[in-house]
């Protein structure tokens, strides 16, 4: 027997309609690319989308078309997100950080049709646009009176564009499975691979990262959106913000430590999100100038490790409530954040402190687990360490026009990760199984060695990988970028680490180098380190 409930699609729409019917007067704020900060509302939010999905219309986009943005975060980019998925097509973020042959393969994999581009971007696009053979016209995010001249095919001013139709649109309705969103991982190996988001999982997943233990927006929150739309979902923040009827800033293409702060201070902004890098940033020019976060009472740092001195400082010297948490494109992005829960209440401040290192728990709407190499199920105590699997209402099950399995038999994700779950829940990743380092039959975490290294003074940026040992069959290597005119030696960083690892955990060696690869998403490139040091030989 079904239940007698109605028929209520979720759509990306009925979230955007939500936030501006209930808190039309809400403003976003935007460091637009041009310079100025511009302000407008949710309910401009909306009526500019519909403008934007009526003049998609107009060109003659139909249901499932990809239609791609190049953008940083600003209120121009939001109109054009859900005015892409309102019209019925898929809204396929590009990574602007990415090389120019991986750009070339995904839009051409996507089959894009028109493409949405930044001031800031044009000079990539414009030097792929005849590899960019799908895309037959550009959309530039900027007026007629920003507008450069541009060999870019069809290329109008954003608001001429829109400027041209009213906002006389129903949004179309469809089933709530339908495609929404498409986001290529970086594809550290191999080819980029399409995450393809549905309505139904944006929507739900809004309302995941919405949960009181998760980022816990309300209609009282001021929230700094610095994680990139084109970057895993903007951690559905996109979302999150027109369901609570929060205040919204976005940073534009200002992502140094001043003009985080600057936006920190004068929208006095409750809560945001980024990378471990955007908060080294702003650390650095806090301590520069001694200025304090008054308003700010909570941060949440993912995307990578946050070291433990980023949440000593800001839990401690700022008085902000660090929330470290864990996800992937795959998962829309958010997996798992470190919010205290009541069982940990009764830990003292130390304990808390060292438990925010851990990647946290899961919300309502991700399932996790731990397994062996052979797939048998590990135990939630804290120490056994294995292959992270999940599932989930906004968790891949496929890859954008690839033919392959990607979930387990009994349907779950594997995420790649290497990790552990403690008693209370609290999920800790050791490693990437393609970086972990066997030694001697046991694993070392590289990332726990790293997190240690770059809390020693002179030290930038650190990573271990684990290179070939006749005797351990791998032994860690620990490579370091020196601060600026430190001549910190490798015997002072093994000293400082002595103590604070296990024994059998110490590098063999430290190496210096002048700069660390990164992926176009930040994470240290493992495997060109690997590859630079393939040579090397220990001499112990
Ligand atoms: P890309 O592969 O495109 O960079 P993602 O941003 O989806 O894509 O990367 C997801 C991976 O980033 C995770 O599987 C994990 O290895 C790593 N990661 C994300 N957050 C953390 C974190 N807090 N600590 C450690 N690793 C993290």
């Amino acid at each position: 027997m079904l239940g007698l409930m109605q028929d209520y699609p979720l759509l990306t729409n009925t979230i955007l309609d939500h936030g501006a019917l209930n808190h039309g007067e809400r403003e976003l704020v935007t460091r637009s690319v041009e310079g100025p900060i511009r302000r407008s509302t949710l309910a401009d939010l909306r009526s500019r989308s519909l403008k934007v999905a009526k003049a998609l219309e107009l060109e003659g986009v139909k249901l499932g078309d990809r239609i791609a943005t190049m953008a940083w975060n600003t209120e121009r980019h939001m109109e054009a997100w859900f005015g892409i998925m309102g019209n019925g097509a898929i809204c396929h973020t590009l990574n602007p950080r990415l090389f120019a042959e991986q750009l070339d393969y995904i839009v051409n994999h996507a089959e894009d049709d028109i493409m949405f581009v930044d001031l800031t971007f044009m000079p990539i696009v414009e030097a792929l646009k005849d590899r960019f053979s799908t895309v037959r016209k550009y959309i530039v995010l900027t007026d007629a009176e920003h507008m450069p001249e541009t060999s870019l095919p069809g290329a109008v001013a954003y608001e001429d564009w829109i400027g041209a139709v009213d906002d006389d649109f129903q949004w179309k309705t469809f089933d709530e499975n339908t495609a929404a969103a498409l986001c290529y991982t970086s594809g550290t190996t191999g080819n980029p691979k399409g995450v393809l988001y549905s309505h139904r999982s944006n929507v739900l997943h809004g309302l995941t990262v919405n949960q009181p233990d998760v980022f816990g927006l309300t209609s009282e929150d001021v929230i700094l959106a610095i994680v990139p739309m084109f970057h895993a979902n903007a951690w559905a923040l996109t979302y999150a913000v027109p369901a609570a009827g929060a205040k919204m800033i976005m940073p534009g293409a200002g992502m140094d430590g001043e003009s985080i702060y600057e936006l920190l201070d004068s929208e006095k902004v409750t809560a945001t999100a980024a990378v471990p890098t955007v908060w080294l940033g702003l650390l650095q020019y806090l301590e520069e100038t001694g200025k304090k976060l008054p308003y700010l009472n909570r941060v949440v740092v993912g995307g990578a490790a946050c070291p433990p001195m980023m949440i000593r400082k800001f839990e401690l010297d700022y008085g902000v409530e660090l929330i470290h948490g864990w996800g992937m494109t795959e998962m829309s992005p958010v997996g798992s954040v470190g919010k205290m829960k009541h069982a940990t209440s009764s830990l003292d401040r130390e304990a808390q402190l060292k438990l925010k290192e851990k990647q946290g728990r899961s919300p309502y709407m991700v399932e996790m687990k731990i397994v062996d190499d052979d797939g048998g199920d590990l135990p939630r105590d804290g120490s056994s360490f294995g292959h992270l699997l999940v599932k989930g209402p906004a968790v891949s099950k496929g890859y954008y026009r690839i033919d392959e399995q990607v979930l387990t038999d009994d349907g779950w994700f594997d995420t790649g990760d290497i990790a552990t779950i403690d008693p209370l829940g609290f999920m800790q990743i050791t490693d990437r199984d393609k970086d972990v380092i066997k030694s001697g039959g046991e694993w070392i975490s590289s990332i726990e060695i790293e997190n240690v290294a770059v809390g020693c003074q002179g030290v930038t940026e650190a990573a271990v990988i684990g290179l070939p040992h006749p005797k351990w069959s791998e032994r860690p290597l620990l490579i370091v970028v020196r601060d600026p005119g430190s001549e910190i030696s490798a015997e002072e960083i093994l000293a400082y680490l002595d103590g604070k690892i296990a024994k059998w955990w110490m590098p063999d060696d430290v190496q210096f180098v002048d700069e660390i690869p990164h992926t176009a998403t930040g994470k240290i490139q493992k495997m060109d380190l690997r590859d630079t040091f393939k040579d090397y030989v220990f001499k112990t």
